[in-house]
């Protein structure tokens, strides 16, 4: 470690994202970490706690990310790479018993969705799926239910969801998932912990699709998980070793490279997004809009409890027009853009868009005319004209 833990700690993130995970401050020490090549390491004795062993239990490309995302999610313990966000949703899960109600928002991420479905199906897990803006249905939810009054071993959180843009009160969901004896993983892709800490707000483990912000440029995919805990942390990294959703050497080094710049991304992106959300606010064919951020949003107040921005997301449902059904103007609108990105994913410097329902797995709840944008660095001008003259043109 490049920095003594004390002054680190005394750090703001936006420093941190710079400083942290560098190499010791020593002559001829480069100042970023090499990528590490190797499957395997020199040894003679008897493996213990803490020996490299081999390639799947550790890299040394992992520790400079792991050691700097703990510090950013307020965890005194480093944070555990993945092979992606869902080998790390894949481990979060494995911390539930067998055959434990896992408590999920309705409107999670379509591939946790799937996952905990699937592991449902097969009688692993109970899933019970829920409105997580509805405080008091996510508490009826964790409360005991059925003949063997089973309840909540897992709360599992996402706020803002994927796509609806809902906000979780993680604070006061979390301390009534804490009262039955249930975990509380939350997702915190969509804020990234220079708006959101779940930790701080009592959640026991945060996940990253690293794929998205923390990396920022969409080259790699990645996941994570932060815990203080550090029987979770034990639990979680026996699992990745015995699961084998390890990252690979040349992604981890890039996302500590992407890592570098998240707080001037962030702050660029999520400026330019509420401007955006504001003037799409008013465009005539815009049939409907989430962004915490608006005033008129359903979450703005809770968010402003437990966030420190609104991120980067918009999302509008596009009217019908000109003899399109809303759908039909959503895909139109997006095969006009010139700039924007049509493609899935979201968090890269570049601007993205697509309307959800075109993939099978999104929930039917989510309306078919959803458009989701992931706002990225460009010039705003630029964005906006290239929205506005694709809005425009669907009259034609
Ligand atoms: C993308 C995403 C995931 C899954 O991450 P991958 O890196 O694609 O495996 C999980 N949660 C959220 C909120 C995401 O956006």
């Amino acid at each position: 470690m490049s920095l003594s833990e004390q002054y680190a700690a005394s750090l703001s993130a936006e420093t941190v994202v710079v400083a942290a995970g560098r190499p010791a401050r020593e002559r001829d020490e480069p100042v970023n970490p090499p990528i590490v090549l190797s499957s395997t390491y020199f040894g003679t004795g008897a493996l213990g706690d803490g020996d490299r062993g081999y390639g799947r239990y550790s890299n040394p490309t992992w520790d400079p990310f792991e050691e700097a995302l703990g510090q950013l999610e307020g965890s005194e313990l480093p944070g555990l790479l993945y092979a992606s966000g869902l080998a790390a949703v894949s481990s979060a899960l494995s911390l539930l018993p067998a055959g434990g109600v896992l408590v999920m928002p309705s409107h999670s991420y379509a591939g946790s969705l799937v996952m905990a479905t699937e592991l449902a199906q097969k009688g692993f897990l109970e899933l019970r799926t829920v409105d997580i803006t509805d405080t008091d249905a996510v508490k009826a939810q964790i409360a005991p239910q059925g003949p063997d009054a089973k309840a909540a071993r897992m709360l599992w959180l996402e706020s803002p969801t994927n796509p609806m843009l809902g906000i979780a009160d993680i604070r006061e969901l979390t301390a009534a998932a804490h009262r039955v004896g249930a975990i509380v993983v939350t997702d915190n892709t969509f804020s990234t912990p220079l708006v959101q800490q779940p930790l701080s707000l009592g959640s026991d483990v945060v996940l990253h699709s690293v794929t998205k912000y923390l990396a920022g440029h969409s080259d790699v995919v990645l996941g994570a998980l932060v815990t203080s805990n550090p029987d979770i942390r034990a639990a979680l990294l026996h699992h990745r070793i015995i699961h084998g959703g390890i990252a690979g050497p040349f992604e981890a080094w890039l996302a500590l490279r992407g890592l570098r710049t998240l707080a001037l991304r962030v702050e660029r992106s999520q400026g330019t997004a509420a401007v955006l959300a504001e003037r799409l606010s008013r465009h005539p064919l815009i049939d409907g809009i989430r962004f915490p951020g608006l005033p008129t949003d359903p979450g703005h107040e809770r968010a402003k409890t437990q966030m420190s921005g609104f991120g980067s997301i918009v999302c509008v449902q596009i009217a019908p027009v000109a003899g399109l059904s809303g759908a039909e103007a959503a895909d139109k609108l997006v095969r006009a853009l010139q700039l924007w990105l049509p493609a899935t994913s979201l968090g890269g410097v570049e601007s993205l868009i697509e309307r959800r329902r075109r993939h099978a797995a999104e929930p039917l709840s989510v309306p078919d005319n959803l458009v989701r944008l992931s706002v990225g660095i460009e010039n705003i001008e630029d964005l906006w004209a290239d929205l506005k003259q694709a809005l425009d043109s669907l009259g034609r």
